[in-house]
């Protein structure tokens, strides 16, 4: 398979947009949950930091710490804290001096931060050094003013704490999510393949059992699981019954046109061995059966004349050598070609032109379907009858009607009479000579100009033909 032939394939798609929405959804709850996580984590660890820190300086207050900082229960708590958190904690005084140091560096120096000055107006201070992942946290101690009875701030606790352990546990849980995620990942793929086979499943059902049907009788053995394949395999049996009906009207085509050809050969056939069995047959005799023989042949060659001119149109509108024709000049020369044959059979030919009509069309085939028409209209009246042919046009079509005063066409033959070989009430067609393709030519060639043809007719009263043409040729689409 060419690699664009497989990037077109059903399974592969639907594999890839479930890969797909694995993958983009576990990274985007995995960013969300381990930002999430560890800021939640800081935010604790500071409230956490402040609380434990308040409640120490609420102590300190009440073991007046700032006089007395030896107190055994603040300092070991101040260790504990700073073990706890993994920090440093620094107790400043109102001289901005260093009273005690968990780590015992600083003590006795002066420490003037920002943090501490912001303390003595009263307010906590936290703060977050994402850069350096530090925690730092400012607490006031209150204490009331012995002379005055205000509260007034005897000193800050001040306690730095390293983010390291939080990150280290985020960081852990992320490997262990990375590893967990690798895992799924790779289950989901197998799961996306396993998924996509399925899926795909039933339309290769489809195609193998479309594939494997030889004949217009068999049925899809196929149990359609998809709405969309039962579609498929409905549309399959539509189609299927259009080319039935096809082949069989190809096949009852060529039963008619063996059976059509074999005709006057074998009524040729006849008369030559009637003739060769006859020891003296006068010479009349054989000029009578030579003249029967020569109406067989014409009458064959009538009909593969008509079958090729049928075969030809079968291609298509290809073969059309479409030019402006002024119609009223094309009827005046038919009906004058079609003079005698009406004068012989006493038919009146009328042509009404009721206005001026040029159109496009293919002039011989035009010709020859019009030429039917009327000829049938003779061919088929009473002696004497009449046949009128009526032209008129509007800004878009041209109207011709031909109507005879002629036999008429039952109702059940109305349907037929355009079908090859078909020719009306057996009788009174073997008198009158005919091949049956005739208004199927000229109702093709109509077809080909996109025109339409329509009849009507009472029986005993005569027929109408009734055509229609576009003005301008339309090109065959495509
Ligand atoms: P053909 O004339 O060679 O038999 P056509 O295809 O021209 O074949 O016509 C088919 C049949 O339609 C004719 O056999 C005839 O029965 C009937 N038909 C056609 N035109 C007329 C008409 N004007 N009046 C009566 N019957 C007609």
């Amino acid at each position: 398979m060419k690699r664009s032939e497989y990037l077109k394939s059903f399974r592969l798609r639907i594999f890839l947009v479930i890969v797909i929405a694995v993958l983009f959804s576990a990274t985007v709850m995995r960013g969300a949950a381990g930002a999430n996580v560890k800021e939640r984590m800081i935010e604790q660890r500071i409230m956490e930091m402040t609380e434990q820190i308040r409640i120490t300086a609420s102590r300190m207050k009440n073991y007046d710490y700032f006089h007395n900082t030896s107190s055994e229960a603040i300092n070991a708590q101040l260790s504990l804290l700073s073990t706890v958190y993994e920090g440093r904690i620094l107790v400043i005084d109102q001289g901005f001096r260093v009273i005690t140091d968990t780590y015992d560096i600083s003590l006795g120096k002066y420490m003037i931060g920002e943090e501490v000055i912001r303390c003595y107006s009263g307010e906590s201070v936290t703060n977050y050094d994402q850069g350096s992942r530090y925690i730092e946290v400012a607490v006031p101690v209150t204490e009331k003013d012995v002379e005055t009875g205000e509260t007034v701030v005897a000193g800050v606790i001040l306690a730095s704490a390293t983010t390291d352990a939080i990150f280290r546990t985020t960081d852990d849980i992320s490997r262990r999510g990375w590893i967990l995620e690798i895992m799924l990942v790779v289950v989901m793929i197998g799961l996306a393949m396993g998924v996509a086979v399925l899926m795909a499943r039933p339309f290769e059902r489809v195609t193998k059992a479309m594939g494997s049907v030889v004949s217009f009788e068999e049925d899809l053995p196929v149990v359609s699981d998809y709405k969309e394949t039962q579609e498929i395999v409905d549309a399959f049996h539509k189609l299927r019954q259009r080319l039935k009906t096809l082949d069989e009207s190809r096949q009852e085509f060529v039963s008619n046109v063996s059976h059509e050809l074999k005709t006057p050969i074998a009524s040729i056939k006849v008369l030559a061995d009637s003739l060769n069995m006859q020891e003296d047959a006068p010479l009349e005799m054989y000029k009578d059966f030579m003249q029967d023989i020569s109406a067989e042949v014409d009458r064959e060659n009538e009909i593969i004349t008509d079958l090729l001119e049928l075969v030809r149109m079968d291609k298509g509108a290809s073969g059309m050598h479409v030019e402006n024709v002024k119609v009223n000049d094309l009827l005046a020369q038919i009906t004058k070609r079609l003079g005698p044959l009406a004068r012989k059979s006493e038919v009146d030919l009328i042509l009404e032109s009721r206005r001026e009509v040029n159109a496009d069309m293919d002039e011989v085939k035009m010709t020859q379907a019009i030429t039917n028409i009327i000829e049938n209209g003779i061919k088929y009246n009473k002696h004497p009858g009449w046949v009128r042919i009526t032209l008129d046009a509007d800004h878009q079509f041209m109207k011709l009607t031909i109507s005879d005063s002629g036999t008429g066409i039952p109702e059940a033959e109305l349907s037929h009479i355009f079908e090859r070989f078909y020719r009306g009430d057996k009788s009174h067609s073997k008198e009158i000579s005919g091949t049956g393709l005739g208004l199927a030519i000229t109702r093709k060639t109509i077809l080909l100009h996109r025109g339409s043809i329509d009849v009507s007719s009472t029986l005993g009263e005569g027929t109408t033909f009734t055509v229609k043409l576009p003005l301008s040729y339309i090109k065959e689409a495509g």
